[in-house]
């Protein structure tokens, strides 16, 4: 069921996570993807383009930065889809329940019957179902043959042609169930003549729900169908059928959405338990592959919690970084693992990369430096400028935390490496740097990253 489409929208939010920057040629082949795919299920093409035309116009966005923006864009498509997915509508089912079944010929009206019979059965509902189609004589026996299946019965008067006639003849005994799906005649179109009839059963059957059925194959036509029976004969929600065997269900499910016709269940197979409820989020969730995205929207997030980030952040942005928050990356990174993740949240930066093995011995060195902030006093920390004057205080910090001065030492340079890069990135927020020269910038750090 739209498999292709599925898995187009997994590589499409992949590539974004993963990507070091959201250059344009990124942007451009992302957001191809996502139109060929969308059209390929049958979405139309002007909503696609709207869609992929936010997609671009906030990936180029210049003010939202690196890591928010990778998820604003996962956001943003995902909010998108759903708009064109349109809204949820659960059945709820009262004391005494009728479902008029509504369609053109073939749809699966009746088949669907046999499948909202074993769902509602499921759930301990007294359920029956009624034939009032007097046009095709093999009607009601493939509506009673179903229904036999289940142990569901089915009044059925084969000789009989005003479906009134029939309602009225199982009306009473009907009262001893409380869901009652009735099956009607469809036309190849919706005509004068069934637009009557359908009037006229509803007049009668009094129907808590009005379903219209329709075949997930005939695409984006099914919003001009659901549009004209929606006028004529107020709908409250309709059923897509076959969307196991057409790659053209997403222009079926995004055109009711367009005319405001909730789908409420979609049908997936020729038995009765091919059944599903539909609901937008949920659909959109699996599409997506929900697991991926909720790990990627973590992962996207890290560990560190967002307050600490912006805090962080907002420091940098004034260009004051002292050993204390060099010792809070230094926390961060234990938990997240690696220098690269530190560069991430560092805005514009993006996911710069360290080398492998130096990640490593990283985490031993990381600790030692910890160490050594702690055993420096509050001075120290906010101005480590003084310890290279006086060099006592880096012998004295050395004895209390058992870690070699030359160590500090290297954590010192670290620091002002850190720092300098952090200057350098002042320029960047403010939007004078391009994005060749980040790239630059962050390999050149990516290479003097020693530990
Ligand atoms: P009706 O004329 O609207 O009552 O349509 P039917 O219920 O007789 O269905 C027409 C054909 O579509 C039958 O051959 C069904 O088996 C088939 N069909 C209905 N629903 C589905 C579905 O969800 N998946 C598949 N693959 N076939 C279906
Ligand atoms: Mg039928």
């Amino acid at each position: 069921m739209l498999d292709k489409l599925s898995s187009t929208l997994k590589k499409v939010t992949d590539k974004i996570a993963n990507a070091i920057f959201l250059d344009k040629t990124l942007v451009e082949s992302v957001v191809k993807d996502l139109q060929r795919a969308l059209i390929e299920a049958d979405v139309n093409v002007s909503l696609v383009l709207e869609l992929t035309k936010k997609i671009k116009q906030s990936a180029l966005n210049e003010r939202i930065s690196g890591l928010e923006k990778k998820e604003h864009i996962i956001k943003l498509l995902h909010d998108e889809l759903i708009k064109l997915l349109g809204q949820s509508r659960k059945i709820k089912l009262e004391k005494q329940n009728v479902f008029l079944m509504l369609g053109l010929y073939g749809q699966g009206k009746t088949t669907t019957i046999s499948k909202l019979a074993s769902y509602y059965g499921k759930r301990g509902h007294r359920v029956c179902a009624i034939c009032l189609d007097v046009y095709r004589p093999a009607a009601a026996e493939q509506l009673k043959q179903l229904c036999d299946k289940q142990n569901i019965p089915a009044f059925i008067s084969p000789e009989e042609k005003d479906p009134k006639k029939i309602w009225k003849k199982y009306e009473q005994e009907m009262k001893n169930y409380n869901l009652i799906l009735v099956d009607t005649a469809g036309r190849d179109s919706l005509s004068e003549d069934l637009i009557k009839e359908i009037k006229d059963i509803s007049k009668l059957a009094k129907p808590t729900e009005t379903l219209l059925v329709m075949s997930a194959d005939i695409g984006q036509t099914a919003k001009k169908q659901a549009q004209t029976f929606k006028e004529a004969v107020n709908i409250s929600g309709v059923i897509i059928t076959k969307m196991d065997s057409t790659a053209k269900g997403g222009g079926a499910l995004t055109a009711c959405a367009e005319v405001k016709a909730p789908v409420i269940f979609i049908g997936t197979g020729e038995k009765p338990a091919d059944l599903e409820t539909f609901d937008p989020e949920s659909f959109l969730s699996r599409m997506l592959g929900m697991g991926d995205l909720k790990s990627l929207m973590e992962k996207i997030q890290s560990v560190v919690s967002e307050k600490d980030i912006e805090a962080t952040q907002a420091r940098l942005a004034e260009g004051k970084f002292t050993l204390k928050d060099f010792q809070a990356q230094l926390e961060s990174m234990d938990s997240i693992g690696g220098m690269d993740k530190i560069m991430s949240m560092i805005p514009g930066l993006g996911k710069a990369k360290v080398p492998e093995q130096a990640l490593e011995t990283q985490q031993e060195k990381a600790k030692h430096w910890k160490h050594a902030i702690n055993s420096m006093t509050l001075e120290e920390q906010e101005n480590p400028e003084i310890l290279e004057k006086e060099t006592s205080r880096i012998q004295r910090i050395s004895k209390g935390c058992g870690t070699t001065t030359s160590e500090i030492r290297a954590m010192l340079k670290q620091y002002k490496m850190l720092k300098e890069m952090i200057k350098s990135q002042s320029s960047l927020t403010s939007g004078n740097m391009d994005q060749k020269t980040i790239m630059k910038l962050a390999k050149k750090f990516g290479r003097k990253m020693k530990f």
